[in-house]
């Protein structure tokens, strides 16, 4: 649970429209372009290792003195070094730099998101200022979030600039956690808190039958023309037609499922457990849970919006090797037995429970026991492991499974 980078860069790369002529701007570019070509033959044929400082001292009043302002001097001698260490580090040659591109230090542009203006400070004393062209969606999420550091390219036909974003990630600290089972049939959702009480079940149908039927129809379409139908126009168009409907329900559906769970695990201050579909791979089973002419890839889609809707709005997402989680027995171990429909049974404990219920239950458990620190609240983090303070983890196990008969009783009836 631990090891997050707090901090999320992201770069807004929008067009860029000069407000009047550009010959400053284009001229800085060259500028820019040749002062970094200098400056990386130079530290090319130094073979020690240079500090910031020693740079500072190689470099700076040279490159001041071509007109730059100070942050471009410190922005061309830092790029400089960077690329001259990196093509040693993998072997190559000596860098020789063509495009029209350079990196300015925040201290010398001036951003105006409501108005859409950026304004660059150049070489001797100029200025240019640049309408960007985007939406203003586009634009809305950056605001409020720190910049430091922009890219203006000209490739020849206009000007490019790439904005860097800088926002510090304040993580929920989860107060309970979501498990979250897919199936053919239906999505399952419980929240648990950390003493094992199960806060609230919910059950969403997937739309996966009436997408099997759209690829069934587009099978049979195969299977009737087969190898000729990629080129017969009207089967191709069939075809075409029922693929569409079937990425258009599943992105429909996944976007839906992925809003309502984050803001479900928003409102309990969830961490989000999921299982890992690529362990489930390796598994070698999927055939009862999933339907094997579906593939995996339905699943994954959801998978990927809860995932991304959650990172959104800050929630943990923690995956978890799903072996075992359909099939076993959440309190006692042993595998399970069919015993009605959709209802598994064991024959050693007796627990009886619903096969969604039981995935989401053990998913729970498997969470809790390989992310211990989330159920004990307050407990140093480097506390001992479960398994060498076993009395204070097995009360809480054993309160797990306490609330667990009243809620399966729910699915049994
Ligand atoms: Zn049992």
């Amino acid at each position: 649970m631990r090891g997050e980078e707090p901090v999320v860069i992201e770069a807004f790369k929008v067009g860029a429209l000069p407000e009047g002529s550009y010959d400053h701007l284009l001229e800085f570019l060259r500028l820019y372009r040749d002062a970094l070509q200098m400056i990386v033959d130079r530290v090319w044929s130094i073979n020690d290792k240079l500090s910031k400082k020693k740079l500072h001292k190689l470099f700076y009043n040279n490159l001041v003195s071509m007109g730059f302002r100070a942050h471009h001097a410190k922005e061309i001698y830092m790029y400089a070094k960077s690329l001259v260490d990196s093509a040693k580090s993998n072997g190559g040659r000596k860098p020789v730099l063509r495009k029209l591109s350079a990196r300015v230090d925040r201290y010398d542009y001036k951003l105006d998101l409501d108005n859409m203006t950026l304004t660059l400070k150049l070489h001797n004393g100029c200025e240019a200022r640049l309408k960007l062209v985007s939406s203003k969606e586009r634009v809305e999420k950056f605001k409020g979030w720190g910049n430091y550091e922009l890219v203006v390219k000209y490739d020849g036909s206009g000007f490019w600039v790439s904005i860097y974003f800088k926002r510090i990630v304040k993580v929920v600290k989860p107060r309970t956690a979501m498990s979250i089972d897919l199936n053919f049939d239906n999505i399952t959702i419980a929240v648990f808190n950390f003493n094992g009480k199960l806060l609230k079940l919910k059950r969403f149908k997937t739309p996966h039958r009436k997408i099997l039927t759209h690829r069934i129809w587009v099978e049979r379409i195969q299977k009737r023309y087969p190898r000729s139908w990629r080129f017969i126009k009207s089967v191709k168009k069939a075809i075409d037609r029922h693929g569409e409907r079937i990425r258009s329900i599943s992105w429909d559906y996944a976007h839906k499922v992925g809003d309502l769970v984050a803001e479900l695990a928003l409102k309990h201050h969830s961490v989000i457990v999921l299982e890992d579909l690529e362990k489930l791979r390796e598994n070698g089973k999927k055939g009862k849970r999933f339907n094997k002419r579906l593939g995996l890839w339905f699943y994954r889609r959801t998978q990927f919006c809860v995932e991304y809707e959650a990172k959104e709005r800050n929630l943990k997402v923690v995956k978890i090797n799903p072996r075992g989680t359909s099939s076993k027995c959440p309190r006692c171990g042993k595998k399970l037995a069919e015993y009605e429909h959709r209802v598994l049974r064991c024959r050693k404990c007796n627990f009886i429970g619903d096969r969604d219920a039981i995935a989401v239950i053990n998913l729970y458990k498997k969470f809790i026991s390989k992310y211990p620190r989330c159920g004990v609240p307050g407990v140093a983090p480097n506390a001992p492991k479960p398994n060498e303070n076993p009395s204070g983890m097995q009360g809480k196990r054993d309160d797990a499974m306490k609330n667990t008969p009243t809620y399966i009783n729910l699915y049994k009836s």
